[in-house]
């Protein structure tokens, strides 16, 4: 790496970009049959997916914005395209540590390239280890076959070094395009960890402005941090509803609200999930619900839900329960926590929009679990949960090793849970639906007889 690349901010210092010095080519030979089978493949995973989306009875019209952005990209390709053309570059993201105020300040959009799609797997098993997490091989595999169109925009990806998995993809990418790294801290309670990530902060501003070429302003990150409170606040409004006996959105919508946020113009992401908001508003005035009321209420926790992989929803709602809430990056997690700002200095907004990427954070990759114990018996309380379902997916080391406290607590407070630990593959789709049949009887033999 070149002295060129390096950033600098006061005593810290880091290189800009991190590209492979002794690069591989991860192009697999002889893919075009395979790429055209995948892509055919996803073609009709999505269909599928939408006509099962579209089947649920009563389901809120503004969704049909929300698919329109999952489910055909075109329209924010061509946006992208335009906005690369006056100047604003594309970053490549994972996971959700990396403070997006401070991307959109610097002229930067960020779009989340986390992976959620089977076919993507094999091909990267090709170049990677087998025993990696599927979410991992699938965004490289996405890449590998051409399946994700945001890879092609990206201008750099930073990746935030969370678990094992992430920061070893940090490193196959940068053989093929520029890498940001955001080192994360592995406790948040210290104080020295705060400083250490507001550190980091400080240089990614840095390194956004080298990239794009321009200053990050005061007023710019004012306005990007006003703007990402408005998105949690919108967030906020639509968890409420989901709070009622009444269910007006399922989980999988809800997910699909909240993942076409991490691509979407924010404006319009804005407007149309306060839309929704309203839509649903409406139907539980009117008791127009996607459920009937003795549903089964089940919380879903552990490894993030990453579209198209709804297979886990798909057997529980099908099953007729109803996912009232998750505690998932995929999920709830990405917009929670506004950004607590005391005062409007451009060194306070920094550090207010770091401290609400790691402070409030319960990703696993922290070293102490009992925030997020907390967070799963808060959600499950104010959610009126009945039952848990841990998701784990297979070779998730960190969710894995938090099931064992997380089970203590909740079965000490006599809460259902029940763990499936799973891929993306539907071998196992039979196995799993009868055993969430069987928890869902069970939870509903435990309500009190009328
Ligand atoms: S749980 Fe944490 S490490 Fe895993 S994908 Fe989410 S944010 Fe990243
Ligand atoms: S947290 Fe788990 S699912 Fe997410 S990237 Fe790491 S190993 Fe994969």
């Amino acid at each position: 790496v070149s002295e060129a690349t390096k950033v600098t901010d006061g005593s810290l210092e880091d290189e800009c970009f991190f590209c492979s010095r002794y690069p591989v080519d991860f192009r697999l030979k002889e893919t075009e049959h395979l790429k055209k089978e995948t892509q055919q493949n996803l073609i009709k995973l999505k269909y599928a997916h939408l006509k099962r989306l579209r089947a649920v009875k009563n389901r809120a019209k503004t969704m049909e914005y929300f698919d329109s952005v999952m489910y055909t990209h075109d329209q924010r390709i061509k946006e992208l395209m335009a906005l690369k053309k006056q100047g604003f570059k594309v970053i490549g993201t994972f996971c959700i540590m990396i403070p997006e105020e401070i991307m959109f300040a610097a002229n930067a959009i960020p779009v989340r390239l986390c992976g959620g799609f089977y076919d993507a797997i094999y091909p990267a098993e090709e170049v990677l280890p087998k025993n990696i997490c599927p979410a991992v091989k699938s965004a490289l595999g996405t890449y590998i076959l051409d399946l994700n169109p945001f890879y092609k925009l990206c201008d750099a990806v930073i990746v935030p070094t969370t678990c094992d998995a992430k920061k070893k993809l940090a490193s196959v990418i940068a053989n093929f395009m520029p890498v940001m790294v955001m080192d994360v801290p592995n406790t948040r309670e210290s104080i020295q960890a705060s400083e250490y990530w507001y550190g980091q902060t400080r240089l990614l501003v840095k390194k956004l402005e080298q990239l794009t070429g321009k200053g990050l302003s005061r007023r710019n990150l004012e306005r990007a941090i006003k703007r990402q409170n408005e998105r949690t606040s919108a967030l906020r409004r639509l968890l409420e509803l989901r709070k009622a006996p009444l269910q007006v959105v399922n989980e999988r919508d809800f997910l699909l609200v909240v993942q076409s946020a991490q691509y979407d113009d924010v404006d319009r992401w804005l407007q149309k999930t306060n839309e929704l908001c309203a839509e649903l508003e409406n139907n539980l005035k009117n008791k127009v619900g996607i459920a009937p009321q003795d549903a089964p209420r089940i919380l879903l926790t552990g490894s993030p839900v990453l579209w198209p992989n709804f297979k886990v929803l798909n057997i529980m709602e099908d099953l007729g329960a109803v996912c009232v809430a998750d505690d998932s990056c995929s999920g709830t997690q990405y917009l929670y926590n506004p950004v607590e700002v005391s005062d409007w200095s451009k060194n306070s907004m920094i550090r207010a929009v770091a401290e609400r990427a790691i402070l409030p954070c319960i990703c696993p990759c922290f070293t102490h679990g009992d925030d997020r114990i907390d967070r799963i018996l808060e959600l499950y309380d104010t959610f009126k949960a009945e039952g848990i379902i841990y998701h784990v997916l297979r070779l998730c080391q960190i969710f894995d090793m938090e099931f064992l406290p997380v089970d203590k607590v909740v079965n000490d407070k006599g809460i259902p849970l029940l763990k499936i630990e799973t891929e993306y593959s539907e071998e196992d789709t039979g196995q799993i639906k009868t055993r969430v049949e069987a928890f869902i009887e069970m939870i509903k033999t435990r309500r009190p007889r009328r």
